[in-house]
């Protein structure tokens, strides 16, 4: 292709400080050629409305100068704006096939998300707690039909977009995909790498209703981070983070002492997921329960897998178990 003039790449993080312990809410306007593209779309709400129109004035654009949205996973904090911004400048939104029926909040596909979720806890040995988590799952099916992404989304499924490689990075979420720019040495990589948080490997099913190895998952996509030339990996929340190579090992070395921590536990006679998570998680196991189950749960995998565990269906709930030959 004649291509004569070099394309200029330029990134404008727009980062929407939050209480929590995210720090920020991030996202991207990149301006390539003739595209000046959104990666990711924040919260649905003012500050990062806000946010993204005074970046745009801030640069001699307005929000007509966008022209595509580009997501990294679905989750709500990365697809917020998506419905406002489509609403008032009708551009196209890529996302993986993954993420289609979350977008959609495809009911059926939520309905057997929840039952994957009842199924899950009951057998997980968490009771009571477990059936109210997936009552409110329930209730928010409903609730939040109306957040349901409106704009046609174009699936991607090539190995190229623009000037990005696309690369599957699941684990944080199943649907999770990285743009990496090469000349550049900088990834676009959602929520795979955080700089002042280790990032949360959410147990999900997949399209079938099999529970995917999350954290298993998670590892094998920050390895292969580790094969890419970096200078800057553009991260959903926190700091950017430059020479990312440190963070990465720093991260999966945490992932394995968490582990090791957690065999201890059952070679100390713990059996469920349940008692685990409330051994060790104390006071933050009810108010975070769905994601301590999933830390949990995916550790559980994650030993399984490594063979240091295996486990005993009695009386419809798991109990695991330290292998000897470990
Ligand atoms: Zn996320």
């Amino acid at each position: 292709m004649l291509n004569l003039h070099v394309h200029y790449e330029k990134v404008i993080p727009v980062i929407v400080p939050v209480e929590d312990g995210l720090k920020s809410i991030n996202f991207y306007i990149v301006k390539h050629g003739q595209s000046l593209s959104l990666i990711d779309a924040g919260m649905n709400n003012k500050a990062c409305w806000d946010a993204l129109i005074s970046t745009l004035q801030k640069h001699g654009w307005s929000l007509t100068n966008l022209t595509e949205i580009i997501l990294t996973h679905h989750h709500i904090d990365h697809i917020g704006l998506v419905n406002a911004i489509v609403a008032k400048h009708p551009i196209p939104v890529y996302a993986s096939p993954i993420s289609l029926p979350r977008l959609k909040r495809d009911q059926a596909f939520l309905e057997m998300r929840m039952e994957f979720y009842a199924k899950l806890y009951e057998e997980m040995g968490c009771g009571e707690v477990g059936k109210q988590r997936v009552a409110f799952l329930r209730k928010s099916i409903e609730e939040n039909r109306n957040q349901a992404i409106e704009a046609a989304v174009h699936e991607i499924t090539e190995k190229r977009l623009f000037q990005f490689d696309i690369l599957e990075y699941p684990g944080h979420a199943p649907d999770q995909l990285a743009f990496y720019h090469r000349q550049q040495k900088s990834l676009f990589a959602g929520d795979l790498l955080i700089q002042h948080i280790s990032s949360n490997a959410l147990v999900e099913p997949d399209d079938f209703g099999n529970r995917l190895p999350t954290l298993s998952q998670h590892v094998q996509s920050l390895k292969r981070c580790n094969d890419l030339k970096l200078e800057v990996v553009y991260s959903g929340h926190g700091e950017l983070i430059h020479q990312p190579y440190e963070l990465i090992k720093k991260r999966l070395d945490g992932i394995e002492e968490k582990s090791e921590r957690f065999l201890n536990m059952i070679q100390s006679g713990i059996t469920t997921a349940n008692e685990l998570a409330q051994t060790y998680y104390k006071k933050r196991y009810s108010p975070l329960f769905q994601l301590v189950m999933s830390e949990i749960i995916g550790h559980l995998d994650y030993l399984e897998v490594k063979g240091k565990v295996e486990k005993v269906l009695v009386q419809g709930v798991w109990h695991y178990y330290a292998k000897q030959n470990k």
